[in-house]
């Protein structure tokens, strides 16, 4: 087809799983290609430093997710900068289109992680880069010395809290119950800190400010009382949605998600998921990794 550029597999996304997908594919022979509408590196980039991935007992997200990448064009994978809009499936090819570019292939591996939740407040997205952030890696040196919150009780908050505590003078550590979903040694450490105060069973419930964020409104859970918290900065880490509206059309989602099983393979034949994307119980960073293989694999396979 005119103007149209064919290869092998084509991967929407270019985060752990999505760059894991490209190496399973070109050491298997087949051309691949990654789209990332973003950066390299997915999620991973934001986290200061991974304990837990098996082999390596301390990495930063960036060192990591650069790594990957390295490895994965070393091999001969190629990565385009272009936001994936749409796809076609037309039985044993598909198209996928950007807003330059038409892609043909004769499998796709949807490896589209997930973004950031917001809290939905008012003015947040406007005081978002002037106190409120989603990510203390990327500016969290902007609020050295000074006083920060962080909401949210899964690893990301944790991560952000510990991360924080160390160049900030005080962590104030909002959550809406009393019990974290991040890991439990990571909680201790954040316990043993000076400089961080927990506001437990609360939620954040607005931001004060004028141009920027001075102070955020708490209202506890059980009492509805409000309290006003001064604060130079608000890290918001409440979890991912996925952002997969775009594919509807080729593949089942279920509240968002891409549903597809262990195997990675969509109810559509040459269409595979790999990654936070999908409907799973464990997003992790080694499950995203492993489930970029079985995608890989499964293509492969599948092309034959
Ligand atoms: P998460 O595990 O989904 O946790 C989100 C947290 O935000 C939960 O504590 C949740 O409260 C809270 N929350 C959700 N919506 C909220 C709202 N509207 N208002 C207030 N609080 C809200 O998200 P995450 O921490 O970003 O982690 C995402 C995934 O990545 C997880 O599987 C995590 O383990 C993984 N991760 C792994 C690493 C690592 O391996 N080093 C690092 C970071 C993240 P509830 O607890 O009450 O639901």
């Amino acid at each position: 087809m005119a103007g149209v550029q064919s290869v092998d597999i084509l991967i929407i996304g270019g985060g752990t799983a999505g760059l894991t997908a490209a190496i399973y594919a070109v050491r298997a022979g087949k051309s691949a290609l990654i789209l990332e509408a973003k950066a390299y590196g997915g999620q991973i980039v934001n986290t200061p430093d991974i304990e837990n991935y098996p082999g390596m007992a301390h990495v930063s997200g960036f060192d990591f997710a650069t790594g990957l990448y390295e490895q994965a064009i070393g091999l001969g994978a190629k990565l385009k900068y272009e936001k994936a809009l749409s796809i076609e499936d037309n039985g044993k090819t598909k198209l996928v289109k950007t807003r330059r570019h038409t892609y043909e292939c004769k499998a796709v591996i949807l490896a589209t992680g997930a973004k950031n939740r917001t809290l939905g407040l008012d003015r947040e997205e406007q005081f978002t880069g002037s106190g409120v952030s989603y990510c203390a890696t990327c500016d969290g040196s902007f609020f050295k010395g000074k006083t920060v919150a962080v909401n949210g009780g899964g690893n990301t908050a944790i991560e952000d809290a510990l991360y924080l505590s160390d160049i900030c003078e005080k962590v104030y550590v909002i959550h809406r119950r009393d019990e974290f979903r991040g890991d439990a040694a990571d909680v201790e450490k954040m316990r043993a800190r000076d400089n961080i105060e927990f506001i437990l069973n609360a939620n954040v419930t607005a931001l004060i400010g004028d141009q920027k964020v001075e102070a955020i409104e708490v209202t506890d859970k059980n009492t509805g009382e409000k309290r006003e918290v001064k604060v130079d900065g608000l890290f918001i880490a409440v979890g991912q949605v996925p952002d997969n509206i775009a594919f509807e059309n080729v593949v089942e989602l279920s509240s968002g998600y891409i549903a597809a099983g262990e195997d990675c393979k969509t109810a559509t034949p040459g269409i595979f998921t790999a990654g936070d994307c999908r409907t799973k119980n464990v997003r992790q960073l080694t499950t995203a990794a492993a489930d970029g293989a079985v995608a890989a694999l499964a293509a492969c396979a599948y092309i034959k």
